[in-house]
């Protein structure tokens, strides 16, 4: 009888693709899917380690698994658990010492051998070397349809922030090929996308080439892999992240500045405010550098929005050092963000620092942060009510005969149709606003 599996992800949507993938692989390999964790012959679940938070509440799911595959095995049924992603990666040896019951530990590059590791049953626990070429080549065609999806561009980082997991967890920067990517767009948009959303840890380091027709090397970068995506004539958005501000260039402005299917919305983290922490973050930025980026971004492409990822509390942070990160905020105006208290990550430099900030200091931080990011998202989606926008509609919503779509600044919006709207873009007039979605009517097609 076929086994069948179930994936649960945690974290980022790098994780989301990868199980995505996983989904496909395990299909194509004659698994079928099942309902939920417990009632699959392989319980499978792909990681986040990028916060202890996220990496413990894995430990506990897992805890849980264990003992329901113990009952399991009394009554004579078995289970296979595989472990996947960055907590795979980063201490595949402290998951099974934890937990015995786990038969696979795969890092995130060694995904392409489950298929091959369940029908074996390999004696070997801990597979985590780095396989990005065979990674990505081992993906059969993606049977999955939507209006909305994301390819992994790029994956890996050199630029060894001092607080971050992601260089150990994810190993050196890869960058795929650009006919894989585009034949996988391709693959993508013939089953229904009309966005595409580019991913990588460090997406705007993207670079590889192609030759031309009298067989010269041309580098491809982001902007360029943009440019040749959206001569998918079907392709109506892209997108990206995360991008780093240092590598934001002049090309990549341009682009957004020509391409309109390039989206005017940047996700740009910053993460402080203040240089003396930037430079033990080891961004490679100052803040004049990165509001300069931003100033220089919002003069070439008038209807840019930038986003952001904020860590409060790092290691020595002042008070002097947070008031400057929200100063940087009030000047640059951000249309959303993120913002996390500093979390120390085994194995990285920030994590040996003894300067801890104390809880109740980094709550506060964090409180007035989110108070601010949160008026100032208030403040940018106010200046959509009673106006027109195009909005590509993705899902039902949870009432009858609700659609949900998003705006080009990824706005959520809800608008009520006899008439199945997912797949369209379609203006919008927006007429109310609670919390942070929209809510409008349809004015033409
Ligand atoms: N590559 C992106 C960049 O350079 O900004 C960030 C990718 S990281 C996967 C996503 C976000 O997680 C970061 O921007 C940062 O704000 C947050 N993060 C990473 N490590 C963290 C830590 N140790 N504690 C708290 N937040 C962290
Ligand atoms: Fe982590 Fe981003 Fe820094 Fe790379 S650039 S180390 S992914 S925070």
């Amino acid at each position: 009888m076929d086994q069948s599996f179930f994936v649960k992800t945690y974290g980022c949507q790098m994780n989301q693709y990868d199980s995505e993938k996983i989904d496909e692989l395990l299909v194509h390999n004659g698994f079928k899917k099942a309902k939920n964790l417990e009632m699959s012959d392989v319980a499978i679940l792909n990681t986040c380690h990028i916060r202890e938070k996220a990496s413990e509440k894995f430990y506990s799911d897992l805890g849980r698994l264990s003992i329901f595959k113990k009952n399991k095995e009394k009554l004579g049924e078995k289970m296979q658990i595989v472990v996947m992603g960055c907590v795979a990666q980063a201490e595949g040896h402290e998951v099974i010492k934890r937990n015995s019951m786990v038969d696979y530990v795969v890092g995130p590059q060694n995904i392409q051998s489950i298929p091959k590791l369940l029908k074996t049953k390999s004696n070997e626990t801990i597979h985590t070397s780095f396989l990005c070429d065979q990674k990505f080549s081992s993906f059969p065609k993606s049977y999955h349809e939507g209006a909305s999806r994301q390819i992994t561009i790029q994956e890996g980082c050199d630029k060894f922030c001092s607080f971050c997991v992601v260089p150990y967890t994810r190993g050196n920067e890869y960058s795929r090929s650009v006919e894989e990517i585009y034949v996988e767009a391709k693959n993508l948009v013939e089953n229904g996308a009309m966005e595409i959303n580019l991913l990588g840890q460090n997406v705007s380091s993207y670079n590889s080439h192609v030759f031309d027709k009298s067989k010269k090397k041309k580098l491809i970068n982001l902007s360029k892999l943009c440019n040749i995506l959206s001569s998918l004539p079907k392709l109506k958005r892209i997108r990206y992240i995360t991008s780093h501000p240092s590598d934001i260039n002049d090309d990549l402005i341009l682009e957004h500045k020509n391409n309109k299917k390039l989206m005017p919305y940047l996700h740009l983290p910053v993460q402080s405010g203040s240089n003396k922490i930037l430079k033990k973050m080891n961004r490679k930025y100052s803040k004049e550098k990165y509001i300069n980026l931003i100033n220089k971004i919002k003069y070439e492409v008038k209807n840019m929005a930038f986003s952001s990822d904020f860590i409060v509390g790092y290691p020595g942070e002042t008070d002097d050092d947070f008031q400057e990160t929200l100063d940087l905020i009030d000047k640059v105006a951000f249309a959303s963000s993120y913002s996390f208290k500093y979390s120390p990550r085994p194995g990285t430099p920030a994590s040996l620092i003894e300067d801890k900030i104390d809880e109740p200091t980094l709550n506060k931080r964090l409180n007035k942060i989110q108070k601010k990011l949160n008026e100032q998202q208030q403040i940018f989606n106010e200046t959509f009510l009673d106006k027109e926008i195009d909005v590509l509609f993705t899902n039902l919503g949870k009432k009858n005969n609700q659609f949900v779509g998003r705006t080009p600044f990824l706005q959520p919006v809800h608008v009520f149709s006899s008439s199945d709207l997912v797949g369209k873009i379609l203006k919008i007039k927006i007429e109310r606003l609670t919390s942070f979605s929209f809510h409008g009517k349809i004015l033409s097609s």
